[in-house]
């Protein structure tokens, strides 16, 4: 089986990619690089095991270059900053949206049919009860990346209903993990490492989201991938329990030995306009295709904190 990684160089991207290596696939990737690292992919271009293409999802010929050849497609590239939305208006639909298009489109002149997608939680807005399955609906996301989320799952069902594809949509919960480049974890030992004396926190700290580590989110990708067959395969991914941004702020300042830290709260219920104060997905179906996640979201975080201050070097 050939393999197509979109955003293949980039956090989950690149796990995802150890593993598909590790279960026998040939791995293509295409990624501009933009937030991916070479470096996180390198082994395996040394190896033989990976080809790799710098190329650009909006661009229409750099997509029907990779497209060429592979049974299936992980499409994992995309701008992956929420907060971006407020200061740049069209990213997500470019990134996302657009980019998506174009990749449904390459597909289906190239003849490749299946397709599994990195979606997210922030797709079911800010009013879903918790935790959140995946009947629930309507999804009336708030931020431009949740929006364009969404608008990229409509666009792959709709390619599945008139030409016959067959997809896998994951719904994320945060991921986090080994070579994390962004998200709170990252942001707070770059803080500490600036000024290690105060710690700035976005809104109240109450704001509490499920966290899932990065090697486990691959292995249900995969584990789901492989063991359900329907046209449309839509699952939740993260795991049982949530971690709030106060907690993630102790967790970080006793991981890096800035005990002394003061956490200055910035004040709001929420970190920036578009961010969702509390989120939880319901892992129901997910656990009952028999994938069981290990990691809950506090060990999660501790887990990864370790390992970036480790990666950082504080
Ligand atoms: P990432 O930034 O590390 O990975 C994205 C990759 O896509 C990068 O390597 C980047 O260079 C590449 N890329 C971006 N735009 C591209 C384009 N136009 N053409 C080619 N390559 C492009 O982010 P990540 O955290 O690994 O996220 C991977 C996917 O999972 C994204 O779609 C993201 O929205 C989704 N997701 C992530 C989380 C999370 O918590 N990390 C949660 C929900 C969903």
């Amino acid at each position: 089986m050939r393999a197509l990684v979109t955003g293949g160089a980039g956090f989950i991207g690149s796990h995802l990619i150890d593993a598909l290596i590790a279960s026998g696939y040939k791995v293509r990737v295409i990624d501009n690089l933009s937030s991916g690292k070479l470096e996180f992919i390198s082994t395996h271009i040394e190896n033989g095991d990976l080809e790799f293409y710098e190329g650009d999802l909006t661009s229409i010929s750099d997509v029907n270059k990779a497209t060429k050849g592979v049974d299936c497609v992980f499409h994992l590239a995309a701008n992956p900053d929420i907060r971006l939305g407020t200061r740049v208006t069209d990213t997500d639909l470019k990134q996302g949206t657009i980019a998506t298009y174009n990749l449904l489109e390459s597909m289906r002149i190239n003849g490749v049919k299946k397709i599994a997608f990195a979606s997210s939680s922030v797709v079911y807005g800010e009013d879903a009860p918790l935790p959140t399955p995946e009947s629930y609906g309507p999804c009336l996301p708030i931020s431009l990346y949740g929006a364009s989320k969404l608008a990229c799952e409509g666009l792959i069902t709709s390619w599945a209903g008139t030409f016959d594809f067959q997809a896998w949509i994951f719904r994320f919960a945060n991921i986090i993990g080994e070579r994390g480049t962004h998200g709170v974890i990252f942001d707070f030992i770059h803080k500490l490492k600036n000024d290690n004396s105060r710690l700035e926190v976005l809104g109240n700290g109450l704001q509490e989201k499920s966290y899932m580590e990065v090697k486990e989110c691959v292995n249900a990708i995969l584990h789901v991938y492989k063991t359900q067959n329907k046209q449309i395969n839509l699952f939740n991914l993260g795991s049982h329990d949530t971690c709030s941004v106060k907690r993630i702020a102790e967790i970080v300042t006793e991981e890096t030995g800035y005990n002394n830290a003061k956490i200055e709260y910035t004040g709001g219920s929420r970190g920036w306009a578009g961010d969702i104060p509390r989120a939880r997905l319901g892992i129901g179906k997910m656990l009952s295709t028999g994938y069981a996640v290990e990691y809950n979201s506090e060990a999660a975080v501790r887990y990864t904190a370790r390992s970036l201050i480790n990666e950082i070097g504080l």
